[in-house]
């Protein structure tokens, strides 16, 4: 009997992850080498002072792609999904009113009463189209592997050609067809705004976003933080005796007649395999390690990024009454606000963020009569605004905003405070100029329009992560396991 082959994986970050579970399961045998001290990557946590904070993804919607994953290898879910109710909640600068969004249509058009006439019809009918979208383009788009681009037109001309206007209005397009507030419309634009595309140029498709937070699955997040999903999954890898290598940052690659032959580190350390899989940026690999023309940094700068994240945790004495779970503060310009700032070279005034206070439902974050807040800011990426020596005038900027709308002086009752800044997130993870969900999803940038995740040229390595497809975001970056765990099975069968 010959032996297993042997898989090795650039990087720990969930797709990472969820690529070793499927494929220890289907037995290779994987070894992970990881730059930071922890797996993960993006979805990691700070632990400090008695306060626990998630890093970055905070929740996640098409929860039951993780409920596949688990399936796909015959075992229970190891950790606990929590569905969001409400979903979150807007504070827009200017009002006193403080919308609460529900997957509950009814709740929803009751929040929104004297601002927006028959919003559960109209909201129906908006939803009928979105899902359509969704469904219509979910198999043909998202969870298939493309190997040519006219592979990916050929299923595209298969969507209803009554999707085809859609490609042609922008997202706001789409809302002003359907809604009459400013209210709704900016609140419905607040996911694409979030995952760092403004909705006036956003293709009109993605309004399918709001189905799958409205009435397909809705949001969730995992009891006791984010960070239990990492955790459950290396139990699993564990007893599949697959290794980590933390603190070794892959630096150089050598490869032959068409394959990869190894890997290096920056000790001069060589790492050898039968299949390759990169979790690092897809095109930033390509064109740092494999010299690739289409990769140089003057064709990655002339891409599509989305925003790069500001964040700050915060330790905070006191329980803040005017918060919940989930909350975005918004000012009241959202259209320039929106055109502004992913050109803006210097950090934004009132800025637009977003806030998640853990322990609002999980004490465990923080001590006894303590909240911990994380808070994301988009803000340009490095391309833009590549110096962040002023972070602090930010951080001073949100603190003052958010103590005054919230109605609790959180300057000066903060025990524990870290910031990281679009630099940071940069060297981390190797995150592209600091972007914090990697390249767009324009529609030139997706399908076999994006970064493939099978190499052009080297035939045993693979790609799995946010910047290639389908794309990025949690259950996103998991659908992409599966798609290179069919390919390598396929390609590369073990004994
Ligand atoms: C602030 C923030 C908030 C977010 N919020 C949400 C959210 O609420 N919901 C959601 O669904 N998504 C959210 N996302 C997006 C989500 O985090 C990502 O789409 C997802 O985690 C990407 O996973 P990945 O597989 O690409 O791996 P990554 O997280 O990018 O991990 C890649 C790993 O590779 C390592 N690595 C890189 N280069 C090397 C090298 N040369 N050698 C060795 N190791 C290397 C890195 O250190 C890292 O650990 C958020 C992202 C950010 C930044």
């Amino acid at each position: 009997m010959g032996k297993n082959k042997e898989v090795l994986i650039v990087g720990a970050g969930l797709g990472s992850l969820a690529s070793a579970l499927r494929l220890s399961y289907s037995g290779y045998k994987v070894k992970i080498i990881e730059k930071q001290n922890t797996a993960g990557g993006r979805l990691n946590f700070i632990k400090q002072d008695g306060f626990t904070f998630d890093v970055g993804p905070s929740f996640f919607s098409m929860s039951y792609e993780f409920v596949e994953l688990f399936k796909s290898i015959g075992e229970p879910i190891p950790f606990e999904l929590n569905e969001l109710n409400p979903l979150y909640t807007v504070n827009i600068a200017g009002s006193d009113k403080v919308f609460q969004i529900y997957k509950d249509l009814d709740k929803l058009a009751e929040e929104f009463k004297g601002i927006e006439d028959n919003l559960e019809a109209k909201i129906r009918k908006y939803l009928k189209g979105a899902k359509e979208i969704f469904h219509d383009t979910e198999y043909k788009v998202v969870k298939k592997n493309f190997d040519s681009i006219l592979g990916f037109i050929m299923s595209m001309a298969t969507v209803p050609i009554k999707h085809l206007p859609k490609l042609f209005r922008t997202f706001w397009q789409e809302l002003e067809r359907h809604f009459e507030s400013e209210e709704v419309k900016i609140i419905s634009s607040l996911v694409a705004f979030f995952l760092g595309a403004t909705p006036f140029n956003t293709p009109s498709v993605y309004n399918l976003l709001n189905y799958t937070e409205l009435e397909h699955d809705g949001y969730w997040n995992v009891k006791g933080g984010m960070y239990k999903i990492v955790e459950g999954i290396l139990g699993l890898l564990e007893k599949k005796n697959v290794e980590i290598l933390y603190n070794t940052e892959i630096t150089s690659v050598s490869h032959k007649n068409g394959i990869l032959t190894s890997l290096h580190d920056a000790n001069g350390n060589e790492y050898k395999a039968d299949v390759y899989i990169v979790n690092a940026d897809a095109a930033w690999f390509r064109g740092k390690f494999l010299k690739r023309p289409k990769f140089t940094e003057e064709k990655l700068d002339k891409m599509e990024w989305t925003l790069a994240p500001f964040t700050m945790y915060l330790g905070v004495n006191g329980k803040i009454p005017g918060i919940h779970h989930h909350n975005y503060f918004l000012g009241d310009n959202f259209r320039d606000y929106a055109d502004t700032i992913f050109r803006s070279t210097v950090a934004p005034k009132k800025p637009y963020y977003y806030v998640n206070v853990a322990s609002k439902s999980n004490p465990e974050c923080a001590p006894e009569g303590c909240e911990n807040l994380f808070i994301l800011c988009p803000v340009p990426d490095l391309r833009i605004k590549p110096n962040w020596d002023d972070a602090e005038d930010l951080v001073d900027e949100i603190l003052e905003d958010l103590s005054e709308r919230v109605n609790f002086d959180i300057k000066n009752n903060i025990l524990t405070k870290v910031v990281y800044t679009p630099e940071k997130w940069r060297d981390m993870f190797n995150l592209y100029k600091g972007s914090g969900l990697g390249l767009a999803h324009g529609l030139n940038q997706i399908g076999a329009f994006r970064p493939s995740n099978k190499d052009e040229e080297l035939n045993n390595l693979y790609y799995v992560g946010a910047s290639t497809t389908p794309g990025t975001g949690l259950p996103i970056v998991v659908i992409g396991s599966k798609l290179i765990h069919e390919r390598i099975i396929h390609e590369h069968p073990t004994v």
